[in-house]
């Protein structure tokens, strides 16, 4: 054992920087100074027996080097702490401990208490060309010596020494001792404890365990304390601890501490990882998942989504204040977790952000006046007025292009053109086109937006249609303008004054985007139905242009110029396959819609192009069938042949394959005649004697009535039967209809006698009646004062069993009294009037002004009759006029 070992009175000494070698521990150490070489050359390698070497510790510090002073002290005239001063060459160290060396000059302090070491492996490095050798040497600690002169050998040091260790018989002795005892139990116990923490920690500290029971304690507490990472004085005060009793209390106290460390430790990772919570735990699986993806190459990670949204972001050229507010988003989106709450909403937005055209604009050419008006032309027959307004329109912007021109609003029934002229403004101007649509619009969130703190919120229609069309200079068509209402989500009506008003919508506030959107550069054109719907200041801000309606003969010209020929086009037909006559037209017309618009004519001419499309596609068929007609194995020819004989005959010539194409082309132009149109639109809908059917009983009279489609024409049928005279209403009809039946009712019962309805005025001609009024199409609500001359001709011809003038239709309020009060919509009725082939209107005398906007070449066909009081209706009304009139003094 090593205690047995005999030092010799004179040791090599190899200086260890800033680090102790205990008694028991095992070191390996690079020697590569070319002192340390040369001492491991002649005394470890050369020498046969291998003799020891003294580890000796040395400090060097900045302080040490502050106190330098002379070169070798001798014994004893060291410090209090047994350091030696030496000025030497650094070159003295092992290297492996000499990091950072300083200067070559530098001030050390040897200790003049060292462990006597012997080699237990020693190998030589490969010799460098500049002739350097390196040593790697193994060192076993063996026992503490003091130094008592330190001398120059050669190129290293040697030292006097004296054994500090005791020696055996020394320490059985001091075995004895009880207080030796006591503390090596200490010491054993606390040596114990850190074994069996290791254990648990590491499963390793196995054989630790043997050395507790084979090693004498003095010695253990040499190799625990080596064992720690300690600071050096800590290693110097253990290497001073000859004593045994300090020695054991100063390795105990040192393995406590160590155990504590352990301890405290072990509790902070337990309380860190309690504290780990379910999203810090997620997100060290999502990391995890991350790596895996990447391990995959599959790299359409959320990180990338993102990089990719800022940079979208970044090349949308926001203002300066919308990108700070955007960034100050994208930080928070960036923190957030794909599954947090927030997240899809906050990166939704931030697409949209990015997706909004802040700055990008469609070029705008300088507008040629001549090519507008020629495409205006193009797409649209007729509509002189309309097209000359719009050329004007046009023309204030060529003059000036940022002009706050009034806002077009296009007004009339559907089907006239409105939505293509305002999409024909934007091509003539070069710009994009956006349609909005606003019927129904009854939330003023449709217009604003919703904020984003309500679940589900989104941008108004207004962004999201700039959104949609990319561009911040579009020619937005706000349709149906007049279909908005309020209720009490706001009044979408209040949005749209602010979106129109070039004042205010340079920055419009979306409530779902929060910053402030330019809409100045967008061109607004509106449509409605009707103007009166329209809030007033609203309409303000709007210039109305109003269609009217056509008539056939425009509608004949509309048809042959442009519905067909788009028709043919958009069925894949050519004008060399379908044909349609204009007298096919006319019919159309006459028999299949009764509009003002041509959207119906559209639909029934689309009908006919279906149809010539199933006959050219099974014609193609039938010629392919017809080529390889000895392999009858097409299902389409199987299920001919067995159905009908017919269509066998149809197949046979074709087979002989002569005239293939005279046959395609002899039965492939299809010529609409009426059969035709009969077989695909069915039976007609409407016919002209349809009034004279309708009014060939007494009770039943004309009306003109206005809807959102235009003016259309009602007929209104009174009858009477045994009752407890009670008047019935039915017709979907709103108050102030029904009170126009009341007065209708009343009126006639005042005048009963008059109109000789009854023998005499005290006699009630309604004893034992109830009357019915019923308007037909009871689907449709109806309401308004203009039925009222309408419903008192009814009751007259009802009760005077005289019927009305099947030719002649009527609209106009009356007063209890009989007079005959104005209405609106007077055009649009008297279209429909026209229409429907009726050839008498009968008006309220104060509506005569209203007739300038009705067309000349409808007023040419019609008879107008104006009324001032409601004898004057029923003398128009009546064949041979009104009979009773000679009576009555009305
Ligand atoms: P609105 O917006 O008034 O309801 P649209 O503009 O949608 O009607 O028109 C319906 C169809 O009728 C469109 O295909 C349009 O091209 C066509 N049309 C309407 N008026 C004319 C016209 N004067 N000339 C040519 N086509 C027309």
């Amino acid at each position: 054992m090593a205690e047995t070992v005999e030092l010799p009175s004179r040791l090599a000494i190899l200086p260890f920087r800033n680090k102790v070698l205990l008694p028991g521990a095992v070191i390996r150490i690079r020697c590569t100074s070319t002192r340390s070489v040369k001492l491991v050359e002649q005394e470890l390698w050369q020498r046969e027996d291998k003799g020891l070497i003294g580890v000796l510790p040395v400090r060097v510090t900045e302080a040490a080097a502050a106190a330098a002073v002379g070169t070798l002290v001798s014994p004893g005239s060291g410090s209090d702490n047994g350091e030696r001063i030496v000025k030497t060459s650094a070159d003295v160290f092992g290297d492996s401990q000499n990091q950072g060396s300083k200067s070559q000059e530098e001030p050390i302090r040897w200790y003049n208490r060292g462990v006597a070491a012997r080699a237990l492996n020693l190998s030589r490095g490969v010799e460098k060309p500049s002739g350097k050798v390196t040593y790697v040497v193994v060192l076993e600690g063996l026992c503490r010596f003091s130094v008592q002169e330190i001398s120059e050998r050669g190129t290293y040091f040697v030292a006097r020494i004296s054994r500090l260790d005791m020696t055996k018989p020394e320490l059985e002795l001091a075995e004895q001792d009880p207080d030796v005892i006591l503390l090596s139990r200490q010491f054993k116990a606390t040596a114990m404890e850190l074994i069996s923490v290791l254990e648990q920690k590491q499963k390793i500290a196995g054989r630790t365990k043997v050395l507790l029971d084979t090693v004498p304690v003095h010695r253990l507490a040499d190799i625990f304390v080596a064992s720690f990472e300690i600071g050096f004085e800590e290693q110097l005060s253990m290497l001073d601890s000859v004593d045994l009793k300090v020695r054991l209390s100063k390795a105990t106290e040192l393995v406590d501490r160590h155990l504590q460390s352990i301890r405290v430790a072990e509790k902070i990772t337990q309380k860190v990882e309690g504290q780990l919570s379910k999203s810090q735990k997620e997100f060290l699986l999502r990391q995890q998942m991350r790596a895996i993806k990447e391990e995959l190459g599959d790299n359409d990670d959320d990180e990338d989504d993102i990089a990719a949204l800022e940079r979208k972001m970044q090349s949308a050229g926001m203002p300066p204040n919308i990108w700070k507010h955007a960034q100050r988003e994208l930080r928070r989106l960036k923190k957030m977790q794909p599954q947090q709450p927030g997240y899809s909403g906050s990166r939704v937005y931030l697409e949209l952000l990015a997706d909004l055209p802040w700055e990008k604009v469609t070029e705008e050419h300088e507008i040629d006046l001549k090519a507008a008006k020629e495409q205006l032309d193009c797409d649209h027959y007729g509509l002189a007025k309309v097209k000359q307004r719009i050329i004007e329109y046009l023309a204030v912007r060529k003059l000036k292009p940022d002009a706050r021109g009034p806002v077009l609003c296009f007004v009339g029934p559907p089907g006239v053109g409105k939505t293509s002229l305002a999409s024909s403004i934007a091509s003539a101007l070069n710009r994009k086109f956006v349609r909005i649509s606003l019927g129904g619009v009854k939330d003023e969130a449709d217009i604003r937006g919703h904020r984003r703190t309500y679940i589900g919120s989104m941008p108004g229609r207004l962004i999201e249609g700039l959104k949609r069309v990319g561009v911040s200079n579009p020619v937005m068509l706000l349709d149906e303008i007049d279909k908005t209402g309020s209720d009490i989500r706001g009044d979408p009506a209040s949005a749209l004054l602010e979106v129109l008003d070039p004042e205010q919508n340079g920055t419009f506030n979306d409530h779902y985007l929060n910053v402030p959107f330019d809409l100045s550069k967008v061109i607004f054109i509106a449509t409605a139905n009707r103007s009166q719907p329209i809030p007033p200041p609203l309409l303000d801000r709007m210039e109305v242009i109003e269609l009217p309606g056509y008539m056939p003969e425009e509608k004949l010209r509309i048809a042959t110029k442009h519905l067909i020929p788009r028709v043919i086009d958009q069925h894949g037909l050519s004008p060399s396959f379908l044909q349609i006559p204009e007298d096919t037209v006319k019919l159309i017309i006459q028999r299949y819609t009764r509009e003002a618009g041509v959207r119906s004519l559209e639909r029934c001419l689309a009908s006919l192009a279906r149809a010539a499309a199933v006959k050219m596609a099974e014609q193609e068929c039938i010629i392919q069938v017809g080529k390889n007609a000895h392999q009858p194995t097409t299902s389409l020819l199987d299920t001919r042949l067995v159905d009908s004989a017919e269509v066998e005959m149809e197949v046979i010539p074709m087979d002989s394959r002569h005239d293939e194409t005279d046959a395609f082309t002899s039965t492939s132009t299809l010529i609409v005649d009426e059969s035709i149109l009969e077989k695909v639109l069915g039976p007609p809908r409407f016919d002209n004697g349809e009034a004279a059917e309708r009014v060939s009983s007494p009770g039943v009279s004309v009306g003109l009535v206005w809807t959102s489609f235009g003016g259309e024409v009602q007929f209104i049928e009174a009858t009477t039967m045994v009752g407890k005279g009670d008047l019935h209403l039915t017709g979907q009809l709103g108050d102030v209809i029904k009170e126009s039946a009341q007065i209708a009712l009343t009126w006639v019962r005042a005048r009963a006698a008059d109109l000789k309805l009854s023998p005499a005025a005290e006699i009630n001609f309604l004893e034992n009646r109830d009357i019915h009024i019923h308007f037909p199409a009871g689907a449709v609500p109806k309401d308004g004062p203009s039925a009222g001359i309408t419903l008192v001709t009814s009751l007259v011809s009802l009760f005077s069993r005289r019927k009305v003038r099947a030719d002649t239709a009527m609209t106009g309020e009356m007063t209890l009294r009989g007079l005959v009060l104005p209405v609106g919509g007077i055009k649009d009725k008297v279209l429909a009037a026209h229409r429907y082939g009726i050839k008498r209107v009968i008006l309220p005398d104060r509506n005569m002004k209203d007739l300038v906007e009705v067309p000349s070449a409808v007023l040419a066909d019609l008879e107008i009759l104006f009324a001032k009081r409601m004898d004057d209706v029923l003398e128009f009304a009546f064949e041979g006029g009104c009979p009773w009139r000679q009576y009555a003094k009305l």
